[in-house]
């Protein structure tokens, strides 16, 4: 199953991968993983300049069958200047001299000619100069995303998108369709929150103009995202069943994971504090039980109602009563071990 990305033309296969996780692996794990997606035909490949070394494996591991594959990577430059020195060094550590898809990463709003930061111009020059072929945007706030896709000055849209993702995420999907810009799904499985892939893979290939991006950190995880992949089917009834069951479970206030409430003045960890009681349920909760944890939990105690936080949602959580709710039931999930 192929995608062509929206109006840049270009032939994605369906499942991508994401590299911002392989930034925990070292050189010598990372680059055999790389290699196993891209012999597995993954021919997408998606990192940015902030998540430290991710290019620089990236270009140990591809650079030589650079003409093979779609390379994405993004920069938080905040002007021109700073967009160009971020590109240089990306094509550097990428061992290439073009990147496919450039894009702003994540930005508060998103950049347009003449807004006075330089950063589109100097994306336009880089396009003139042939060091990036097409412009995309990331975001996690639903407003930005839309008005983005909304401007046509984007050829692709990078945004949270997964199978208990909300009217919103699919008319911006739709949005993005009908503005013929390519949309690329981060957050397949909701940060963790999911975690059946089959399902995850199987809803995405319903989705024709979405190309999920799978972020996969170790050899096991490959393993099963190539399982999940192989024959791209649509979901079975099992998986239709955990589909609607999830959804069904997961609908409404939870933390989606963003971090877009940071940072919190009392040092809260709050993009996985707030959704604790949802991690100790749908992961091994050893992971969530370690001393650090019950010190990163305690921290809620010392939330000073500053508002941060709630202001900032972009899902209009209550965030501050969520975290005390959810370290009432981390305090009784303790008690019960
Ligand atoms: S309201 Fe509390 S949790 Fe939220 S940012 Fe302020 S101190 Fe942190
Ligand atoms: S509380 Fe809201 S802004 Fe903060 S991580 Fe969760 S979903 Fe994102």
């Amino acid at each position: 199953m192929t995608v062509k990305l929206g109006r840049t033309g270009l032939i994605v296969n369906k499942h991508g991968f994401g590299a911002l996780p392989i930034q925990r692996r070292s050189v010598d794990d990372a680059v055999p993983i790389l290699r196993g997606a891209f012999d597995a035909g993954i021919n997408y490949f998606d990192t940015a300049r902030m998540y430290t070394d991710s290019e620089e494996k990236i270009g140990r591991a591809l650079g030589t069958v650079r003409k093979q594959f779609i390379l994405a990577t993004k920069t938080t430059a905040e002007n021109g200047v700073e967009l160009r020195e971020h590109l240089e060094t990306s094509l550097r550590l990428l061992k290439t001299d073009y990147i496919d898809v450039y894009q702003f990463h994540n930005p508060e709003h998103f950049p347009k000619p003449n807004d006075g930061t330089g950063l589109y111009e100097a994306v336009l020059e880089a396009k003139n100069a042939g060091k990036i072929r097409f412009i995309g945007i990331t975001n996690h706030k639903i407003g930005v995303a839309i008005e983005a896709g909304e401007s046509g000055l984007y050829d692709t849209m990078q945004f949270p998108f997964s199978y208990i993702s909300g009217e919103k995420e699919i008319e911006l999907v739709k949005l993005c369709e009908k503005t013929n810009t390519g949309f690329i799904a981060m957050k397949a499985l909701c940060g963790g929150l999911l975690n059946d892939i089959g399902a995850a893979a199987a809803f995405m290939n319903t989705q024709s103009n979405v190309v999920p991006i799978w972020g996969i950190q170790t050899m096991n995880e490959l393993e099963k995202l190539k399982t999940a992949i192989k024959n791209e089917k649509y979901p079975n009834a099992a998986q239709s069943a955990r589909i609607e069951h999830d959804r069904a479970e997961l609908q409404g206030d939870f933390c989606r994971s963003c971090g877009y409430c940071l940072p919190c003045p009392a040092g809260i960890k709050i993009f996985n504090c707030a959704r604790m009681s949802l991690l100790l349920r749908r992961m091994p909760p050893a992971q969530w039980l370690t001393e650090q944890w019950r010190q990163e939990m305690e921290k809620i105690n010392n939330c000073i109602n500053c508002g941060h936080c709630k202001e900032h949602c972009p899902y209009k959580l209550d965030t501050p009563a969520l975290l005390k709710k959810n370290y009432a039931d981390y305090q009784t999930f303790l008690r019960e071990q």
